[in-house]
């Protein structure tokens, strides 16, 4: 692959160590190699052989990657970041099927769970043998998850789920779900195994985002659980929502891989496309968008990195994410809708990446806390006044 322009332009690579830029480099090849050529159909299909790409992308290292133990690689958030923008330079369902696997569903297990949870599982996600959901929305509660409805109650011993999630990235694939619900203790997590009587995970069609993406209901009817089921580290919302802060880091990464990828489209196409008789790369109107573009996606690469490094100093705060991730996805989906001006018609087909990435950002932008969600977050941080109610 050659190196993309915004990368020369600002000399990104310098901030990187070689190790970080060899990964990012494998990532970057698998992404182009394996996934690149199918995804358009893969979207226009909704289709997606999660199981196979699972498998490979576990081969790759890159489920759990920032994990220690257990089949997981244990390297630096940074390089998790670099991974998520490489995936996401391909397509947003991809980096999403590796957010949820490694840092919702296995970083929940990995962080608020048992030693038998943690060795039941973890091994096998790493691999990509199993796949995990992380179910915490619900049809009522979106961005307020504090109110869900679902409900975990003791029989004896044993638990007993009752309620719906809604909008789970891998809910019908998956070999077990993490689940949050009220108890008389309030909310707490559990270890499903998909194939728990009770269970099930009706998929959601129709989307016009994230289409290489599985999305799905998750009915729980008297599912009964034993006692060990529980992650027992997990109490209150601090549980999902540490989870989020981990997938929501790869986002500010990842959105820059989908941005990047539009530039590069826009770049190239301005070059070859002649309009008025030369060719619109020529013109200083284009000029005007590539460059603001350039400088935008420049400085959501930064953004990323710094954000990267504090996370691997162990000094990243919520609101660092919220502002990572608000500026990126606003500024990602901002430059592909940008991009798409300059294909022309062309621009709105699947034969150019640029719509796919700019209806994936829709829901990017939605998921992992809305633009709204982080704007409150940064606003409380600068104030000091909760304005969420
Ligand atoms: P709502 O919470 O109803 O928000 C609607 C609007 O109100 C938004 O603009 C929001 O910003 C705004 N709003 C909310 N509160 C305030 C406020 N206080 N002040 C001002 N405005 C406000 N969830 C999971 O648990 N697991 C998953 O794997 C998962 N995968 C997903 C995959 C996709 C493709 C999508 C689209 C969603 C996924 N989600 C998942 C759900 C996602 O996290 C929620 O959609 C998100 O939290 C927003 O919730 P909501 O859609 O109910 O919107």
């Amino acid at each position: 692959s050659r190196t993309p322009a915004v990368t020369q332009l600002l000399a990104l690579d310098s901030l990187l160590e070689p190790d970080e830029i060899e990964i990012r480099d494998t990532v970057r090849r698998f992404a182009d190699e394996r996934l690149r050529p199918h995804i358009a159909d893969w979207f226009e299909h909704a289709h997606i052989p999660v199981r196979d790409l699972a498998k490979e992308l576990g081969g790759l290292g890159v489920l759990g990657m920032h994990l220690d133990g257990y089949g997981c690689a244990g390297l630096s958030a940074t390089t998790y970041g670099l991974a998520c923008l490489e995936l996401e330079a391909v397509d947003s369902g991809i980096r999403s099927l590796v957010s949820v696997q490694g840092s919702l569903a296995m970083f929940s297990i990995h962080h608020w769970g048992s030693e038998e949870q943690k060795l039941e599982w973890l091994p096998r996600m790493a691999t990509g043998e199993a796949i995990g959901c992380f179910g915490l929305t619900e049809p009522d509660f979106g961005s307020n998850p504090g109110g869900m409805r679902t409900t975990a109650k003791h029989h004896g011993t044993d638990w007993v789920l009752n309620g719906t999630k809604m909008w789970i990235t891998n809910g019908s694939i998956a070999d077990v779900a993490v689940v949050w619900a009220q108890t008389d203790d309030g909310i707490r997590g559990f270890v499903v195994p998909t194939d728990t009587p009770g269970f099930s995970a009706p998929e959601i069609h129709k989307k016009m985002s994230l289409r290489a993406s599985i999305t799905s209901e998750l009915v729980l009817e008297d599912v009964r659980l034993p006692a060990a089921a529980v992650l027992p580290e997990a109490r209150g919302l601090t549980g999902p929502l540490t989870s989020l802060g981990e997938a929501r880091f790869g986002i500010v990464f990842g959105s820059m891989g989908a941005a990047r990828d539009c530039l590069e489209t826009a770049i190239d196409y301005a070059k070859t496309r002649e309009v008025f008789e030369k060719p619109l790369a020529a013109y200083q109107l284009t000029q005007a968008k590539l460059a603001d573009m350039a400088v935008e996606v420049g400085k959501g690469h930064l953004l990323a990195y710094h954000l990267g490094r504090l996370k691997d100093r162990g000094e990243i705060t919520a609101a660092q994410v919220s502002t990572g991730k608000l500026n990126n996805v606003r500024e990602a989906i901002a430059v592909a809708r940008e991009c798409r001006t300059i294909l022309g018609a062309n621009g709105i087909t699947l034969e150019y990446p640029v719509i796919r990435h700019a209806n994936n950002l829709e829901s990017v932008l939605t998921y992992e806390g809305t633009s709204e969600v982080h704007q409150l977050t940064i606003g409380r941080a600068l104030t000091g006044e909760s304005a969420f109610r």
